[in-house]
């Protein structure tokens, strides 16, 4: 099997209509015609491609279970070796009650966002952006960014306060600041200094994350030369946006399959099969033709702080389900600006204090999350999410307080209705503490104005 080749023919595939259409119509004449040798059946690639278009790979799974494990394997050990892979999934974060709530974020998430999407997608805990706005202009970008305004240049002053709201995090999330991105609404290859930061990133964290980008062609030596600085570091792995189909081909025949063998593209441009996460401009411009807008997914996935070096501010954010009320697909905590790295540690202790209780019982109302409806029968409940089920056995007074948090009690009236301090060793005790580890009671304040 020829992976590199095979990886050329999907994104051809998915991102190029004129290449399915040829395809379709003679899959081998097409192949040489690209100059493609995936090494795999006409059959197999042509099951794929119906997959590709329905996006139900069952006929896959079902006729060629061989191929399919082969293939799996090798991208697999892509994705295992991969270190910041690793560092996304394994850190051992030292802060316990961040930790606790990204847990918590993370099962909440898990009960409404697409499985497909979820398993697969990173959790990183800090965003940077190192600039404001983006030259990138997409129509569909999930987070509407504005056009560049400024960059973070990497001066003397710049390169200081950099540096040490790094050693910041690092002190404060311990292994889990790694699990970071140097953009957001942003565009990495916007700032001219990009490479200056990853070094400093790398030589804090140990880590050198990945990078998406718009504008692998801008300047073609540049991308090459980052994905091997990347490389250097253990990080395989660069992804970039396309926008057009002519810049799907230009990138075709600027990057050999091989050479990108360890890069991936996300064909956003609008002849693709790929579809967006209904969030930003994205909601606006497909509002019509949800057609390319993928359900019950976000772009986000950052739960944790996003930090913009050009405003000094902070924002506190995690993934949601896009919505009216959440347009961007994360849901916004808290946000606030800060002066320098010292000041920047205060607004960080007051943001911990605020918004990642260590229990329950720190809550003003204990009520169950609008995400779950629940029911009792003959002694169970059983609790039901956008996609998951959870169904156990509860007692009379159980099954009482589950009613109870559907609306939601005041801390005062639970002390009183179920025990108080005692409560501390009783049953219904064990259920609101199984509730919150699982991200099932709300946490968010509607009085809560989002500023710190
Ligand atoms: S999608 Fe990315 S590259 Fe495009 S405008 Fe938004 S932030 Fe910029």
């Amino acid at each position: 099997m020829n992976f590199a080749d095979y990886k050329r023919f999907l994104e051809l595939f998915m991102g190029d209509d004129e290449f399915r259409e040829q395809f379709d119509s003679s899959p081998d004449l097409t192949l040489r015609k690209y100059g493609l040798k995936p090494e795999l059946s006409t059959a197999f690639l042509c099951a794929v491609a119906q997959g590709c278009r329905s996006y139900d790979f069952r006929l896959v799974a079902e006729q060629f279970p061989a191929e399919l494990a082969r293939l799996r394997s090798f991208a697999l050990k892509f994705e295992e070796e991969n270190p910041f892979t690793k560092r996304c999934r394994d850190a051992c974060g030292s802060n316990v009650c961040f930790e606790a709530w990204r847990d918590r974020r993370r099962s909440a998430n898990r009960a409404v966002l697409q499985p497909l999407y979820f398993d697969r997608s990173f959790n990183i805990a800090v965003a940077y952006e190192l600039g404001i706005g983006c030259t990138g202009g997409c129509e569909f970008c999930c987070f509407d960014a504005p056009v560049l305004q400024e960059n973070f240049r990497y001066t003397v002053e710049n390169s200081r306060l950099w540096r040490s709201v790094l050693t910041l995090f690092r002190d404060l999330l311990g292994d889990r600041a790694g699990a970071a991105s140097l953009y957001w609404g942003t565009d990495p290859f916007d700032n001219p200094d990009l490479e200056k930061f990853y070094l400093d990133f790398y030589e804090i964290n140990g880590v050198w994350p990945p990078i998406t980008s718009r504008w692998p062609l801008r300047n073609p030596e540049r991308t090459r030369n980052f994905a091997e600085e990347g490389r250097r570091h253990g990080q395989p792995g660069c992804r970039f946006s396309i926008t057009k189909r002519e810049e799907l081909r230009d990138f075709c025949n600027m990057f050999s399959p091989a050479e990108s063998l360890d890069w991936s593209l996300v064909l956003n441009n609008p002849e693709s099969l790929n579809r967006y996460s209904a969030s930003g401009r994205a909601r606006e411009i497909h509002m019509e033709s949800l057609r390319k807008c993928q359900a019950d997914t976000t772009s986000c996935c950052l739960s944790g702080f996003l930090v913009n070096l050009c405003r000094r501010s902070v924002q506190l954010l995690s993934p949601c389900v896009p919505d009216e009320a959440n347009p961007y697909g994360f849901h916004l905590w808290c946000e606030t600006v800060f002066t320098d790295a010292e000041d920047l540690k205060k607004k960080l202790k007051a943001i911990q204090d605020r918004f990642f209780p260590d229990g329950p019982e720190r809550l003003s109302l204990i009520k169950l999350s609008p995400d779950w409806t629940v029911s009792l029968s003959h002694g169970r409940a059983k609790c039901t999410s956008r996609y998951l089920v959870r169904s156990f056995q509860v007692s009379a007074e159980e099954g009482n307080l589950l009613m109870r948090l559907k609306k939601g009690i005041a801390r005062d009236d639970f002390d009183r209705e179920f025990g108080g301090e005692c409560a501390v060793f009783g049953k219904s005790r064990a259920l609101l503490e199984m509730l919150w580890k699982s991200g099932m009671l709300s946490e968010e304040d509607s009085t809560w104005t989002g500023s710190m």
